[in-house]
């Protein structure tokens, strides 16, 4: 299920995003039709946020429980989502993973992925085009040709690789391993300026994880310490820019990985490592709602791990790039693969 909306990109160049909500480019061709998404299934919102807690087991939300998590049960219960969603298939790791979703591709190269197999700080490849051996868009590059502005908040340094692949299409990076002070910037930033498009990165539980053991006391802790980092993020997005109204903000959060208790992430047919939230919280979602109720396309994995061929896919971390850009009510990623068909977000 591959789909490109060649014909939109270039179409759409000059227009800002906000005008593009008031009168969306028109998608040319009965199959681009079907890729745009509906706004009656997918409100459409002015600008994304993307919260992806780096080796976040949701498994920690029920041990923490409501007293020790307030801020992502509350996403919970205002979010379409899921718990149960499902990593990219062929890696539980945090640089292909992440690159999955920000691409909307698969990892495999073989497989029309986005080739990024390394999870360190290695400079060459030097770009996602040269892993993938071809041009490679992402929700970055896609937002930018469609005059929004973006921005990108992470924790880890190998991230730089998307300020490399996506130069042109990145108006703000801040990498920066302390979360609190990345979130300082966030905020900062939220309240300086509209964006369409944002993405934060947060490592604390990740690195905890390695550190202690997965799902232990001081993951637990971190997991904790990263709710509430979580909560200054909501505020800042409800508040919006200093003196100005807040816009209309959807908040996607999901994770790249879970992780083993006691242990780390890498087998990537583990249930703990594989299995990752999905969740998308915007005005007009229905919240609390299921997203496996929502949408009859996507299946429930159970405990399982679906191949990419089979009948019916989990929601995966790697819709975050298409999800967002239905949200801001624009085409998918060329070439992307996970999400081109819009997730419908709305209970009838
Ligand atoms: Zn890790």
């Amino acid at each position: 299920m591959t789909s490109l909306v060649p014909a939109a990109a270039g179409l759409a160049t000059v227009l800002g995003v906000l005008t593009s909500l008031l009168s969306p480019a028109a998608p040319t061709g009965p199959a681009a039709q079907a890729d745009w998404a509906d706004p009656s299934t997918t409100p459409r919102v002015a600008s994304v946020l993307v919260v992806s807690v780096d080796g976040l087991n949701p498994r920690a939300l029920r041990r923490l429980g409501r007293s020790r998590a307030p801020h992502l049960h509350r996403l919970v219960d205002e979010s379409a989502g899921t718990l149960n969603a499902r990593t990219q298939v062929e890696m539980t790791l945090t640089l292909p993973n992440h690159t999955g979703m920000v691409t909307g591709r698969r990892i495999s190269r073989d497989l029309g992925g986005h080739g990024v197999t390394w999870n360190d700080d290695r400079r060459t490849p030097s770009t996602v085009q040269r892993a993938a051996g071809e041009r490679v868009g992402s929700v970055f590059s896609t937002v930018a040709d469609h005059g929004g502005s973006t921005a990108l908040f992470a924790s880890k340094k190998k991230f730089s690789l998307w300020t490399r692949s996506w130069s042109d299409d990145l108006d703000l990076v801040v990498i920066d391993g302390d979360n609190r002070s990345l979130v300082r910037s966030l905020v900062s930033d939220v309240r300086s300026r509209d964006r369409a498009f944002r993405f934060l990165h947060l490592s604390a539980p990740d690195v905890a994880g390695h550190a202690h053991g997965f799902m232990r006391e001081a993951y637990l802790r971190a997991v904790r310490s990263t709710d509430r980092l979580l909560g200054r993020v909501l505020a800042a997005v409800e508040r919006g820019p200093a003196g100005a109204a807040a816009v209309p903000t959807a908040v996607v959060l999901t994770a790249d990985h879970g992780g083993t208790p006691g242990k780390g992430h890498a087998e990537h047919a583990r249930a703990a490592n594989y299995r990752v939230p999905f969740l998308v919280r915007a005005p007009g979602v229905s919240a609390g709602a299921d997203l496996y109720d929502l949408n009859d396309d996507y299946a429930d994995p159970g405990h399982g791990r679906p191949a990419y061929d089979d009948a019916r896919q989990p929601i995966r971390n790697g819709m975050v790039a298409n999800v967002s850009l239905g949200l801001l009510g624009l085409p998918p990623v060329p070439g992307s693969q996970l999400g081109v068909t819009p997730l419908d977000l709305v209970a009838p």
